[in-house]
């Protein structure tokens, strides 16, 4: 496994890599990696010649109240993990090098980016864009790995892709959960053992709104009180938003069907955790 930190040297493997006729699969993360992570580069080993992991905590998609600077970090854990996973090369920029000065340009999926963790975290989803649009032109993937767990994000990015035309082909992965129903995420650290238990509203209430969807409650506003009540029954939780929507084109629906999605984000004590579900799919 190869550790490369310029974006220079990433470009220029990622190029002879190319002329060398290989396939490139990537999985671009934060760091701090977890079971959810290893899924998305265990199935990039199986669909590339050559797997890139990169790992960078993205200044840009990160609110001036939030956690930049206290996100967690194990480096060489994630090495230990992405060597199991059969990892290529870790690709590590500095956000020096990422965002030089005179760094002035943004892309922004303009609707997708609006309701959801884009009303609560604004601008959020243009650094994320911005930042994979970089990645994608520097790793040169031909297939890239994105958790279904940051459903918003997948969508934002898929738009990206299309609407400029970027030749990779993005691969949506199931959300990997603790025994328990947690969704695993690199926020889960923060939590406190008392947290960590409050923190099982999320899936709880995922779990209530796909059984009452499974038995026939198709209105909305039936489904979204029970899961409301759920949560708000756990005095650890605050609802940031709890809302269904459309899979596809993330607009409000007022009746659930097969492709609706289940959003939603809650803060447990500090710390806002988010997960979703798709009402009409298997598990
Ligand atoms: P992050 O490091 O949080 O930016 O996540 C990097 C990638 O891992 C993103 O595509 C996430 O959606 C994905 N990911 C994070 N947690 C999970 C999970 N529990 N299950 C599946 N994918 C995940």
């Amino acid at each position: 496994m190869k550790l490369i930190t310029t974006i220079e040297e990433m470009q220029q493997a990622a190029l002879s890599l190319k002329r060398e006729g290989k396939s490139i699969a990537f999985v671009p993360t934060m760091g701090f990696l977890h079971e959810g992570h290893a899924s998305l580069l265990r199935e990039g080993r199986k669909r590339g010649d050559i797997l890139v992991l990169s790992i960078f905590v993205n200044p840009i998609q990160f609110g001036q109240n939030e956690d930049l600077d206290r996100y967690p970090r194990n480096m060489e854990g994630d090495c230990c993990i992405a060597d199991e996973c059969g990892v290529d090369i870790v690709f590590t920029p500095n956000a020096p090098g990422m965002y030089p000065a005179g760094f002035q340009t943004s892309i922004s999926v303009r609707d997708l980016s609006l309701p959801l963790c884009g009303a609560s975290r604004p601008g959020h989803f243009d650094g994320v864009a911005t930042v994979v649009a970089k990645l994608f032109n520097i790793v040169m993937p031909d297939v890239a790995l994105f958790g279904r767990k940051d459903y918003q994000q997948l969508a934002v990015l898929r738009r990206m892709a299309t609407d400029l035309n970027l030749p990779v082909q993005l691969v949506g992965m199931p959300i990997v959960r603790e025994k328990d129903g947690l969704a695993m995420s690199s926020r889960n650290a923060y939590l406190s053992p008392a947290e960590r238990q409050s923190a099982l509203c999320l899936s709880g209430a995922i779990r209530k709104v796909r059984d009452l969807y499974a038995t026939g409650t198709l209105e909305v506003a039936d489904l979204e009180r029970s899961a409301r009540e759920l949560i708000e029954a756990e005095t650890a939780a605050n609802i940031d938003y709890l809302e269904f929507r459309d899979g596809t084109t993330l607009e409000s629906v007022q009746t659930a069907g097969n492709n609706t999605l289940m959003a939603l984000a809650v803060k447990i004590g500090t710390t806002r955790l988010i997960d979703n579900t798709i009402l009409g799919e298997e598990l």
